[in-house]
């Protein structure tokens, strides 16, 4: 029997619909995959482009349950449309329906296939019509039991002849999709140890931008432990190259203060004007131009629109609220995707349980919130906290620590 080498297949569709700013979002996206992968866990050797997708190539001996894995991680990866395991062969009809049915053999339960070949070089004599024919005949007779079917096949064993090799799959599943991080440049993201926020964060990653969290956390008035559930939530975020670093900000006695100082209904607004004033501190040093947050319109007291009229009356800067129009048992589907809904769900007292009012303002006025905010020692809390900010660094190939995007 033959031995082929293993690969898998980044397959992008909606980087082809870019124009001239292919070559770029390519590279960016062959360097995100090439640091991600390149922890001692994964065999990989090198990664190269090939005939329109990233080729991941997988050491000598390679066994199929490490290529899944290694696919499994790809497809999570943004840009990444569909990923699909498989072998590079000689350019050789013989060897190429030899690779095909150890790939098939791999690609779990089906009743019904096809072959989908391409060619890219016409120095090679088949066409993608007679390789269809010639090693899908070949293979029906390896698999007798088996339907050939050209319209939605339960498999789609892929055949694409280059230059001087091909590659050939079968096992293959859709990727998260998206554009690469590091395509749209950066954004700030209010990070709570909450369900909401790191899929907020997760949505604007997946569209391309490269994520620096800031917590706040109740300290000293609460324990540290929102801190370690933010910490663990961003080592998630970390495997698909989403984050680059969390800022995170004691709270506590800030929120004491305005909770001594302003009426108990405005209390939470005024906690999140707070939030968010430091936050764009903080994203204008990272030369990030946004600030992101979980909400999404109603779902709880100061989510409604009157409350985030006040609360962004606090900064200048965008805010996106990516969640604005999603329902909570979606959002619950998605963080359980992402894999962050088990550590959300942990209860963790942060700043927002912290001298909660008992009735909180859910139609505050603007005027009332400024007068309210008028006597506080505002932009010197700013720097103090600023100040006070810890910084916890994760691995994000997009992310230049030295330099801040234009
Ligand atoms: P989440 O599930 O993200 O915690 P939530 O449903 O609990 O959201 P809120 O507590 O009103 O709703 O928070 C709304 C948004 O404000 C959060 O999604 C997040 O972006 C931001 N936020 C809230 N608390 C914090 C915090 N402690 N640190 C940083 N950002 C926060
Ligand atoms: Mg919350």
């Amino acid at each position: 029997m033959a031995e082929f080498q293993r690969i898998c297949l980044a397959h992008y569709h909606e980087i082809g619909l870019k124009g001239h700013n292919r070559a770029s979002f390519e590279r960016r996206l062959l360097k995100n995959l090439e640091a991600l992968l390149r922890d001692d866990k994964f065999p990989v050797v090198t990664i190269h482009r090939i005939a329109g997708r990233l080729c991941v190539f997988l050491k000598e001996g390679t066994d199929w349950d490490t290529a899944r894995a290694c696919a499994e991680v790809i497809g999570k990866v943004p840009g990444v449309a569909r990923v699909s395991c498989g072998y590079k062969c000689p350019r050789d009809l013989g060897l190429m329906t030899e690779a095909a049915r150890i790939a098939m053999g791999e690609a779990g339960e089906f009743e019904t296939w096809r072959v989908a070949a391409r060619r890219n070089h016409t120095d090679f004599p088949t066409t993608s019509m007679e390789m269809n024919q010639l090693i899908g005949g070949a293979l029906h007779e390896l698999f007798p039991d088996k339907t050939v079917r050209m319209k939605h096949p339960d498999l789609t064993v892929g055949v694409e002849v280059v230059q001087n090799a091909a590659y050939v799959y079968a096992f293959s599943h859709r990727g998260i999709g998206g554009l690469p991080v590091g395509s749209s440049g950066r954004l700030v993201c209010l990070l709570s140890s909450g369900i909401d926020s790191p899929v907020a964060l997760w949505k604007v990653a997946r569209r391309g931008a490269t994520c620096v969290g800031v917590h706040f956390s109740g300290r000293p008035q609460t324990s540290d432990a929102s801190e370690y559930l933010v910490d663990d939530i961003a080592h998630v975020l970390e495997e698909t190259g989403c984050i680059a670093r969390v800022y995170v900000v004691p709270l506590g006695d800030c929120q004491r203060e305005i909770a001594l100082a302003v009426p108990p209904a405005l209390r939470v607004i005024m906690y999140r004007r707070l939030m968010f004033k430091v936050a764009e501190r903080l994203a204008e040093r990272e030369g990030a131009k946004a600030l992101v947050t979980g909400e999404s319109l109603g779902q709880v007291a100061s989510q409604t629109l009157d409350n985030m009229v006040c609360t962004d009356d606090a900064v200048t800067m965008p805010i996106f609220r990516p969640l604005i129009g999603s329902d909570k048992l979606d959002i619950i589907d998605d963080a359980q995707r992402l894999g962050t809904f088990d550590i959300s769900s942990q209860d963790a007292p942060d700043c927002c349980t912290l001298f909660m009012p008992r009735s909180p303002e859910t139609h505050a006025q603007l005027a009332d919130v400024r007068a309210a905010e008028a006597p506080l020692p505002i932009a010197q809390w700013i720097d103090e906290l600023v100040e006070s900010a810890e910084i916890h660094d994760y691995r994000c190939p997009s992310y230049s620590r030295k330099k801040a995007p234009r």
